[in-house]
């Protein structure tokens, strides 16, 4: 009989949404369009993090995340959205718990408000169009931080 040595390189990796000690990583998403919360999600969850809430504008974004805290792990939030823009959803946040991880989605062209969002205290940013790799290692970076 084959035991496990006799394929060493076999799900070896971890998958990166997972903690050292067996729990999922945990998300909130907060965005305007469902195209890219369904992108986000499907690269997370693919990777074993835990989407646990999802929100289509700031001011519904805070709400969630005061709902959930304290189990959030990282938050993604998207820069323009109707009622509350991310940067200031990420103001509110970060006053309502300063350790909060948050990472930026942004579109092309938004520097000044992702440097405007780095100073507020959003740990990264991905910019639009999203690629998995990237949206993968930002949020383990920021995690990690
Ligand atoms: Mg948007």
């Amino acid at each position: 009989m084959k035991t496990k040595q006799d394929f060493p390189s076999i799900n070896e990796r971890k998958a990166e949404g997972v903690k050292e000690n067996g729990d999922a990583y945990k998300v909130l998403i907060v965005d305007d369009s469902m195209f890219v919360t369904k992108q986000i999600s499907q690269i997370l969850t693919s990777e074993g993090f835990d989407v646990v809430g999802t929100a289509s504008d700031g001011q519904q974004g805070v709400e969630k995340y005061k709902e959930l805290y304290p189990n959030v792990d990282v938050v993604t939030m998207d820069i323009t959205m109707p009622k509350m823009d991310g940067v200031s959803a990420l103001e509110q946040i970060i006053e309502f718990d300063k350790n909060a991880v948050v990472v930026m989605i942004s579109a092309l062209g938004k520097q000044d408000l992702v440097k405007k969002s780095l100073l507020v205290g959003a740990k990264n940013y991905i910019v639009k169009p999203l690629d998995r790799k990237k949206v993968l290692e930002r949020i383990l970076m920021s995690l990690n931080q």
